[in-house]
């Protein structure tokens, strides 16, 4: 069984996510549970949460259909103490909203060294935050994305995800989103179904299919190995279509959000079912 979807707007309320999911065939999707660009947000309210806990039952969504996506602000590697603990603060309230909209998961980037602390310190420093939230918190799994590496990003290598989830305590808790395009961007070539299988070889070997929660599907405006972070729509772009034959054929990816972050929202629908139609 693929759980396929897109990362939906949560305009108007958290609540309306489901409905918007539903409306483009998905089963499954994203959303950001307070607005991503702003460090404060106002608390969840009770009527918001009983309506989204409410329109999980109707749709028939299960917690691990759905792959929350925390503030872009945040950066649990950032190397001055004020900006981490903000980072931290921040994070662990994105947690805590997931707790209580019933989810299991919270994706998000692992963190930047700034150009301010040597990369392997900086990673350490991105798990210490994992650990200091999830003794905080309950049921929440800490969902780490590999970027494209863009800047002084961190988290673009199979070695340095690998070394964060290595300094985490809870490792039943901790696991990782699989972005397409940020693989590509990164240097690892999912171009050819020769390719995925050597990537996602090097991936099991070095991280393990046992931490894989999520994958962004996205295709790739920017080209292999640019480490630059530029999405397009799934039959656009650089990437080519041999990775989503791939994953549609593969059931290490059953069972585990599938979210597009394609560029253009009015073919999600599309999209969705042009990935329905690839498993053979
Ligand atoms: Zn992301
Ligand atoms: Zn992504």
């Amino acid at each position: 069984m693929k759980y396929i979807g897109a990362h939906v707007s949560a305009a108007g309320g958290v609540e309306n996510t489901i409905a918007r999911a539903e409306a483009i065939g998905a089963n499954a999707f994203a959303l950001f549970t307070k607005n991503q660009r702003q460090w404060q947000a106002a608390p969840l309210t009770p009527k918001s949460i009983d309506a989204f806990k409410r329109g999980m039952e109707r749709a028939g969504f299960l917690p691990e259909q759905v792959l929350p996506h925390d503030s872009y602000l945040i950066n649990l590697g950032h190397p001055e103490p004020e900006g981490l603990a903000k980072s931290r603060d921040a994070f662990l309230d994105e947690m805590r909203r997931c707790e209580q909209l019933g989810l299991c998961y919270l994706n998000f980037h692992p963190g930047s060294h700034l150009g301010k602390l040597p990369e392997a310190v900086s990673l350490k420093l991105v798990s210490e935050s994992i650990n200091w939230t999830l003794e905080q918190t309950q049921g929440v799994t800490a969902v780490i994305e590999n970027t494209a590496g863009q800047g002084t990003n961190l988290g673009w290598s199979f070695e340095q995800l690998a070394a964060i989830i290595d300094g985490v305590e809870d490792k039943s808790r901790v696991g990782i989103c699989f972005d397409t395009c940020h693989a590509f961007a990164a240097g690892y070539d999912l171009r050819t179904l020769a390719g995925c299988e050597q990537v996602f070889g090097d991936f099991e070997r070095l991280v393990g299919f046992s931490y894989l929660k999520g994958m962004h599907i996205n295709g790739a405006k920017c080209t292999f190995g640019s480490r630059v972070d530029r999405h397009h729509s799934l039959r656009e772009g650089n990437l080519g279509e041999a990775v989503f034959h791939y994953v549609m054929n593969d059931a290490r990816f059953d069972r585990i959000p599938l979210i597009l972050e394609t560029i253009d929202e009015n073919i999600w629908g599309e999209e969705i079912a042009w990935l329905r139609s690839l498993a053979a």
